[in-house]
């Protein structure tokens, strides 16, 4: 038999191992927001609620309606891995769900304590799960409607060094709000729910793209887009940008999707401001919400663990599209000659 000893030592090695994988994934509270809601998405669901504690540390729970998991699978998601999104590798070259590495819950309960409660259509009989230090502690029959609740306590309780790390509630709660959003916009067919410590932050009921931008960021919001559309044998663009008197100092809303998932690509920001070229005030820069729809097998999501980051096999054509797209949109507008550049 192994001694004793020699077995915590692999314990904690085991456990050491995880919870350095898990900082990849979860760097801070929003990180987490991120991953649940993308799962509640995967699993088609029409509504789903967020539910936030002291800016995510002591709680972060989503609760969606989707398909939900049987006892066998709600006890295998959080091996790292495990994964039902990807059955043959070829699925890894055309994906259509937003998570497919099956880290994210091993992750995440490699440094939180977890309660899972989840049932599928046609099974009054759910499944209630509670995990602590990646070992399953309970587990018990619950009564549930379909569909997947994830509770994810005490964030990083086990690695004080990375709880300390962490910002004012203020600054936690500003990530979570972003990263809802990057979620929430290019789904506006599902209802989205935000609570913060018992408050509505957002109610957004499913409407078109135009609509949840309205809904995010208030209603004088409508007199500032100009829409956009484009369509070639590679790409579909459509979106809005700001018009040109809307332009700000500071980095205000600029989204870029691609298939309904949010990236950050310094290169296509640089096309929009070439096409704003001529109209903005020095120093500022427009809002804008672009939607890209590719073919899955054009684009290499894989290259960042956090997924924000992606190759393009067409970037340049894209590029090209994207400036013309928008030089087209505000001059069809032809708001450039109104423009009062004294103030
Ligand atoms: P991935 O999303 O990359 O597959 P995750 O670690 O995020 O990996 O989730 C592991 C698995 O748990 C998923 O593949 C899915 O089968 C299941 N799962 C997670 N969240 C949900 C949910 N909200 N509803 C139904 N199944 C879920
Ligand atoms: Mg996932």
């Amino acid at each position: 038999s192994v001694p004793v000893a020699l077995f915590k030592a692999g314990q904690v090695a085991l456990d050491l191992a995880n919870q350095i994988a898990a900082g990849e994934v979860v760097q801070r509270p929003a990180s987490v927001v991120k991953e649940l809601l993308e799962n509640a998405i995967d699993a088609k669901s029409k509504t789903i609620k967020l539910i936030v504690k002291d800016a995510g540390k002591t709680l972060i729970q989503v609760v969606d309606d989707g398909r939900g998991m049987s006892i066998t699978d709600a006890r295998m998601a959080f091996e790292r891995h495990a994964t039902s999104k990807i059955k043959a590798n070829e699925d890894l070259f055309n994906l259509t769900t937003k998570g497919f590495r099956g880290e994210a819950l091993a992750s995440i309960v490699a440094v939180s304590q977890i309660e899972l409660n989840t049932a599928v259509a046609d099974n009054p009989i759910g499944t209630l799960i509670k995990i602590e230090g990646s070992k399953i502690t309970s587990q018990e029959n619950s009564v549930t409607p379909k569909g997947t609740s994830i509770a994810v306590k005490n964030l990083f309780y086990n690695t004080p060094a990375r709880r300390n790390f962490l910002k004012s509630d203020g600054v936690e709660l500003k990530h979570i709000i972003d990263e809802f959003q990057r979620v929430a916009l290019p789904h506006p067919d599902i209802n989205f729910r935000m609570y913060h410590n018992g408050s509505e932050v957002f109610n957004l009921i499913k409407d078109s793209f135009k609509r949840r931008i309205i809904q995010i960021f208030g209603n004088k919001t409508e007199g500032k887009l100009v829409s956009l559309g484009e369509k070639t044998s590679i790409l579909k663009l459509s979106g809005f940008v700001y018009k040109p008197e809307f332009a700000r100092k500071h980095k205000g809303e600029q989204f870029f999707f691609v298939n309904n998932r949010f990236i950050k690509s310094s290169y296509f920001h640089h096309a929009i401001m070439g096409a704003f070229e001529g109209l903005l005030r020095e120093k500022t820069q427009p809002g804008y919400f672009v939607n890209f729809e590719v073919d899955p097998k054009t684009i290499d999501i894989n290259i960042h663990p956090t997924k924000t980051e992606i190759k393009f096999e067409d970037e340049q054509i894209i590029y090209t599209v994207l400036k013309s797209a928008v030089k087209h949109s505000l001059g069809q507008y032809n708001i450039a000659p109104s423009l009062d550049f004294s103030t």
